[in-house]
């Protein structure tokens, strides 16, 4: 395991607003975003289950399909998701599917 450091926050704030903006739009707060080896932005969405009508519709899940058309095997090992909260069963069987690196997740204590 790998402690974060400031990258991994500014990405995982770029989750939040990304749950923020999931939450205004009706859907459930979560965001995500796929970050290359190199620090790029690959890919970045947020839960759309209610506007878009379909229970899949994870940004988690979305990342993967996304990066199973995208990427390379050895680009996808090297990568790293960090998403608004932990993955689902459904978001941790597509990562591990399509071969994704590290995963980095938001945990919020309970008031
Ligand atoms: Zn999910």
């Amino acid at each position: 395991m790998k402690n974060i450091d400031d990258k991994d926050l500014h990405y995982l704030r770029r989750c939040v607003e990304l749950a923020k903006e999931a939450l205004y739009a009706g859907n459930q707060p979560f965001g995500s975003v796929l970050v290359s080896a190199e620090g790029k932005v690959l890919f970045e969405g947020h839960n759309e289950e209610v506007t878009k009508g379909d229970q899949t519709r994870h940004p988690e899940f979305e990342i993967a399909r996304w990066a199973a058309t995208h990427m390379t095997s050895e680009d996808r090992a090297k990568a790293v998701v960090y998403t608004s909260g932990e993955h689902c069963a459904m978001c941790s069987a597509a990562h591990g599917w399509v071969g994704l690196g590290r995963i980095v997740y938001v945990s919020l204590p309970s008031s």
